[in-house]
């Protein structure tokens, strides 16, 4: 994980604007209100979702495509990300971001990813960058038995929560507090 974050030029998905304090450990604006997470976020997230070389990720708020990056690190040419963004804006420059890092197999979409993305599906991991009122039920429909998602659950008062699908058994951990933009959509909140 720490070679991953060590690998991901940040500074590349930071705006022009803020590129001065991009190796600094906290999150930055990135347009319509978003932020990119803090480093340590970013490895704390990675780290929990346990990720293997080969794996198919799906991500919820694709942003600045620095997330993405850091797991496409980690799973190698042999995995895929796929990245969902409600702003078309962010989904383009995620794009460019991660053309210019050289990543080929992160797939960024514009859509309300709260839905997941069926036709893609299902995943071995699924990594949740906003907090939604709840987990989403077509999130835990999409992932594969014996996968994993880690998500940030709450408006004010955030948990990151750790979600193991083991059959029909749904384990949810907590891993603690966290402070993370809304997730909005249909299985998230409604502005
Ligand atoms: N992973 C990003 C962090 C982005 S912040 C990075 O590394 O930069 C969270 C992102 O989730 C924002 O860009 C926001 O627009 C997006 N988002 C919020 N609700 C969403 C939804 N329902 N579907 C897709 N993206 C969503």
């Amino acid at each position: 994980m720490i070679e991953a974050l060590k690998k991901v030029p940040r500074h590349i998905f930071v705006p022009e604007k803020y590129r001065k304090y991009a190796y600094v450990d906290q999150p930055l604006p990135i347009g319509e209100n978003q932020t990119i997470s803090a480093i340590h976020m970013v490895g704390i997230m990675v780290e929990l979702l346990e990720l293997e070389e080969g794996m198919k990720v799906l991500e919820v708020g694709a942003g600045s495509g620095y997330h993405a990056a850091v797991i496409a690190e980690i799973i190698g040419e042999r995995g895929a990300v796929y990245s969902v963004e409600r702003y078309p804006r962010l989904a383009e420059m995620a794009r460019e971001n991660l053309r210019k890092a050289g990543y080929k197999n992160v797939f960024v979409m514009v859509g309300d990813g709260s839905k997941g993305l069926p036709e893609y599906a299902p995943f071995d991991r699924i990594n949740v960058t906003a907090s939604a009122p709840e987990i989403p039920k077509p999130l835990i429909d999409q992932l594969k038995d014996n996968g994993i998602m880690v998500i940030p659950v709450g408006r004010i008062f955030q948990e990151l929560k750790v979600v193991r699908k083991r059959g029909e058994e749904i384990v949810v951990e907590n891993w603690g507090g966290v402070s993370f933009v809304p997730l909005v959509g249909e299985y998230g909140f409604k502005d």
